[in-house]
């Protein structure tokens, strides 16, 4: 496994990142026993990078990956998330995500994480999220419950405009970067590297589409999209290569990025997606999926209030 530094963190984190949405039932029904040893095998592997939220099945990832994590806290870097409680369920209030990380730590079986992120923040007021929220992650920060605090969100607009206004240490951005978009590259990432903020890419499979499986019915995206990501597949399947694997590689390669989350729940997942990490030269048939794909490339869809859309 390699690795990498966090921003100007002392988190060490592994290229290759644990999504634990999946572990929710999120994309679709998983096997808890199952989820518990894929988190182990993770482990065991060198993956020590978890991210999971109370939003993920509405508190069930955060549940299973705290009996998952029982005895081995202390070799894993745990990043959750406060502010997004449900579908449409948000509390960036101070006293609100005060009390989500309470809740989160006793379903973690721990006392502190290592990176609480405010979830999702183009759903929120910015000049809450600005004045009050993070104040409030930084006071959560000196009593010593989270290591470092960060945002999250699809809004690259939205999250830039957070981040010049409150220092973070971190900040996740999902589906702007893999296969089908790369914008967060040229909006976040020169901000990102100036600032030495952390940056962690999440969703390298665009929440399941780069798969052979495809994406779950209530996946955003518009269906020229996904009519894409068959094609995509099709390339891939010719040539005898597995889609998710090379998606994943295609994001693992990005300079700046710290961590590539990918969700999983699976042994059998977690080894796939390690194979990602060798190195392997895609380029000839990266070329050739995205001659097949680029009309329906960097097209994205809106998330959140009107007014941070972007
Ligand atoms: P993803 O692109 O990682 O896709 C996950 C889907 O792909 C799941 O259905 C999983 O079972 C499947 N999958 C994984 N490996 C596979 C393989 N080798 N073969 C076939 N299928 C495979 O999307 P994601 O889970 O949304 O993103 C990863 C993680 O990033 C999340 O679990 C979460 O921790 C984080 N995330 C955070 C935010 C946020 O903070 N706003 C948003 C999205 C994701």
């Amino acid at each position: 496994m390699r690795y990498r530094k966090l921003g100007l963190t002392e988190l060490n984190v592994s290229l290759l990142g644990f999504g634990a949405s999946p572990l929710g039932d999120v994309f679709s029904p998983t096997d808890p026993e199952e989820g518990t040893r894929a988190v182990h095998h993770a482990l065991d592997q060198g993956v020590n990078l978890f991210d999971v939220s109370p939003y993920y099945g509405v508190t069930l990832a955060e549940e299973r990956l705290g009996v998952a994590l029982a005895g081995r806290r202390d070799s894993v870097i745990l990043a959750t998330k406060c502010g997004r409680y449900g579908v449409d369920l948000f509390d960036f209030s101070a006293r609100g995500v005060a009390g989500g990380l309470e809740d989160s730590l006793r379903r973690l079986r721990t006392d502190y994480v290592d990176l609480l992120q405010v979830h999702d923040i183009e759903f929120g007021d910015t000049e809450q999220i600005i004045h009050e929220t993070l104040p409030a992650l930084k006071h959560l920060q000196k009593q010593g419950k989270t290591r470092y605090i960060g945002i999250t969100g699809y809004s690259l607009k939205t999250l830039l405009h957070v981040a010049a206004a409150v220092p973070v240490d971190a900040m996740l951005s999902y589906c702007r970067y893999n296969l089908l978009v790369t914008d967060m590259d040229e909006a976040l990432v020169p901000f990102a590297r100036q600032h030495e903020i952390g940056l962690i890419n999440a969703s390298p499979l665009h929440m399941g589409m780069l798969t052979e499986n495809g994406a779950p019915e209530w996946h955003p995206a518009e269906p020229a999209v996904h009519a894409a990501s068959r094609r995509a597949e099709a390339v891939c399947r010719a040539h005898g290569v597995s889609l998710p694997e090379v998606a994943l590689r295609f994001c693992l390669a990005h300079l700046y990025v710290s961590s590539t989350l990918v969700g999983m729940a699976t042994r059998q997942q977690v080894d796939e997606n390690l194979r990602a990490l060798k190195d392997v030269d895609d380029e000839e048939l990266i070329a050739e999926i995205q001659a097949v794909i680029v009309r329906d490339q960097n097209v994205v869809w809106t998330s959140g209030r009107e007014e941070n859309y972007g």
